[in-house]
């Protein structure tokens, strides 16, 4: 079965200017891009550990997830930091 790495959907979803926003646990948001590849709910949220544009949220679950919204640079918060 084929299928696609993270990073080939996001190339895609850039191409067909859709939001690249990646939820945790919930995959790719998908809705229209305004700018930077990101929809107008998800552009200006800022990464939980500097103010660059967040791409993300943490998947890290304790009781909850996590759901800190995450950089590019910072995605890997989860392992590093600890969340909540
Ligand atoms: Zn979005
Ligand atoms: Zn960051
Ligand atoms: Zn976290």
């Amino acid at each position: 079965m084929k299928k696609l790495s993270f990073s080939a959907e996001r190339k895609k979803l850039k191409k067909k200017r859709l939001c690249i926003f990646n939820e945790a646990y919930i995959g790719f948001c998908r809705q229209k891009a305004i700018k930077s590849g990101m929809c107008a709910s998800h552009r200006g949220i800022t990464c939980h550990m500097c103010s660059a544009q967040a791409t993300q949220t943490c998947s890290k679950t304790g009781n909850l997830v996590c759901g800190a919204p995450l950089c590019r640079r910072h995605s890997d918060h989860f392992g590093q930091v600890r969340c909540g």
